[in-house]
């Protein structure tokens, strides 16, 4: 069975794999950059940003001296910035310890910041033709329906994943075996109505081979939490009051306008606001008109963001080191979360 399922598996996506920049090359760092990309974020956008990265980086040397401000703006609206981060500080350490030669040994490759194990086989297998298998959630649906396991698609399956795949995968194209695998979830077995008919491997499906593979995985349920946050446009002239985030945590050292979240205890969202700049400023505050509504998803969090034309009450507002007061061009230059750069975008709009 081992042959002719990775044979059958590897003729078919050579014949049928769509045809993607990343796919041309065998540089690993554009490899690296695509797989950088790809995690949690789907083809159709990625292919908007991969060309714009490579003119901005178009090598490792340039992205690990170029600062991190610039790389979180070439990152701005692919979401998980610590991936960006990541990437930036490996790049470091590839141009510092390995003279800007990527490692090909997935065990070198896993102590980079941000190579987990799929970044790792990846970037091995297709870059260097390392024999790791990978798993995904393609791959995963995959590898459950031809082994006709049931139940949710969870990563606690992984392992066995694996085991099966280590006696399937050749010793040779092993970057296109897994790419093949992953291409074959997207586009043959989708996780509704899979094309079994188009299956290179449906003989070798325990699946398909009962009927039940519509059954495999079963759905889980994702329930999103609803966050309404409330954000404060504050105006010196023409510019506007943004503030920098932490180092570390959540959307680390992104650039955004002052507000959070409304508690439970808030009246409503103007007094939500006025607290909110309390805390972030030190000062009272007069909240005007509501400006506009954005919303937004991240992992599973779906926020409504409400920008408020808010003045400062008192002495003018001293800006403090992590903030800065910016006009309409500059405030497209900060790397923002998606909230932010959707309120930049109305700003813009609204323009007179
Ligand atoms: S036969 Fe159907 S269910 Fe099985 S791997 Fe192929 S597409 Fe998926």
């Amino acid at each position: 069975m081992n042959q002719s399922f990775d044979q059958q598996l590897l003729k078919w996506y050579h014949a049928n794999a769509r045809e993607m920049p990343w796919r041309a090359t065998k540089d690993p760092y554009k490899i690296w950059v695509s797989e950088a990309m790809l995690q949690q974020t789907t083809v159709k956008t990625v292919l908007g940003y991969y060309p714009a990265w490579l003119k901005a980086f178009p090598d490792v040397h340039t992205l690990a001296r170029s600062p991190v401000e610039k790389v979180l703006k070439a990152w701005q609206g692919l979401g998980y910035y610590n991936r960006a981060r990541n990437f930036h500080k490996a790049a470091q350490i590839v141009v510092g310890e390995f003279d800007g030669n990527l490692p090909s040994d997935p065990a070198e490759l896993r102590k980079l910041p941000g190579f987990g194990p799929y970044m790792s086989a990846s970037v091995a297998s297709i870059a260097f033709d390392v024999k790791i298998p990978l798993v995904d959630a393609n791959v995963r649906r995959v590898i459950m329906r031809i082994t006709n396991v049931h139940g949710p698609a969870v990563s606690s399956l992984d392992d066995k994943i694996l085991e099966f795949l280590n006696k399937v995968m050749p010793t040779h194209h092993c970057g296109d075996f897994n790419q093949a695998l992953m291409e074959l979830g997207a586009m043959v077995c989708t996780s509704k109505e899979p094309k079994c008919n188009q299956c290179p491997v449906k003989i070798h499906c325990k699946a398909f081979e009962k009927g039940c593979q519509e059954l495999i995985p079963e759905p889980k349920k994702v329930s999103l939490n609803e966050i309404t946050a409330v954000i404060a446009l504050i105006k010196k002239g023409s510019k506007y009051l943004i503030q920098q985030r932490p180092e570390k945590g959540l959307l680390a050292g992104m650039w955004e306008f002052p507000g959070g979240k409304v508690e439970p205890n808030d009246k409503n969202l103007k007094s939500a606001l006025k607290r909110e700049i309390l805390e972030e400023l030190g000062s009272e505050c007069l909240v005007g008109d509501e400006f506009c509504r954005v919303r937004h998803y991240y992992t599973t969090n779906k926020v409504h963001l409400i920008g408020f034309d808010v003045k400062m009450m008192g002495k003018s507002y001293k800006i403090q080191t992590h903030q800065r007061w910016a006009g309409l061009k500059e405030l497209q230059l900060y790397p923002m979360p998606s909230g932010s750069a959707k309120i930049v975008e109305k700003l813009l709009t609204a323009k007179p």
